[in-house]
């Protein structure tokens, strides 16, 4: 199993970190050690003082897939879910200024936590889905799909240019504008059309 991320996905998230708003998707990707299933507490790490929230909505692969037609991408997951993107800002920071890779700042331990999935064939239009991310019952974020830049379907036909999908890979899918520092203490709960799908407690 293996988690990948799209960067840069809402315009403006990527202008409120001063980046480009990118002209094709920007990937990366998170080990399996990374993910943290709904309930289980994040631990904050000790190397880093700005671990940012940045909720997004996942795909959950359901078949084995290679240079996938944008398409056909839509038979290739049969679930949403909501998760976040844990980032050690200060860390990335650091990297793309050094023109290093962004591994430390996004793939340690921890940094994929992953909630409740939706089936898709419950959703009318998976173009026009609206999420939410409260920490301690106050709004930080909201994202409607409609404000992709690339849409799931683009995002699968790209990626499995480069790497072949398969059953039960998740595709985090980028976060809209609002990220921020998380605190020990906090309570981070993520929202798909209302619903609450994801707990989280920072320890
Ligand atoms: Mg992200």
């Amino acid at each position: 199993m293996k988690i990948i991320c799209i960067g840069r996905n809402y315009a403006e998230h990527a202008k409120e970190l001063n980046n480009a708003v990118p002209t094709e998707p920007v990937f990366f990707m998170k080990p399996d050690t990374a993910l943290i299933r709904n309930g289980q507490p994040f631990y904050h790490p000790d190397f880093s003082n700005d671990i940012h929230h940045e909720i997004e909505l996942v795909l959950v692969i359901c078949k084995t897939g290679k240079n996938i037609d944008d398409k056909f991408a839509s038979k290739y997951y049969n679930k949403i879910a909501i998760g976040v993107d844990f980032t050690a800002r200060d860390l990335q920071n650091t990297a793309k200024e050094k023109g290093l890779p962004w591994e430390k700042a996004k793939a340690f331990d921890g940094s994929a936590p992953l909630g409740e999935s939706v089936d898709v064939s419950t959703i009318k239009d998976v173009n026009n889905i609206n999420f939410h991310l409260e920490i301690n019952g106050k709004t930080v974020q909201q994202g409607n799909t409609k404000d992709l830049l690339f849409s799931f379907d683009k995002i699968i036909a790209y990626i499995s240019r480069y790497i072949t999908l398969k059953t039960g890979d998740l595709i985090y899918t980028g976060t809209p504008a609002g990220v921020g520092k998380v605190n020990i203490g906090d309570k981070l709960e993520g929202f798909i059309e209302g619903n609450k799908m994801l707990e989280l407690a920072i320890k």
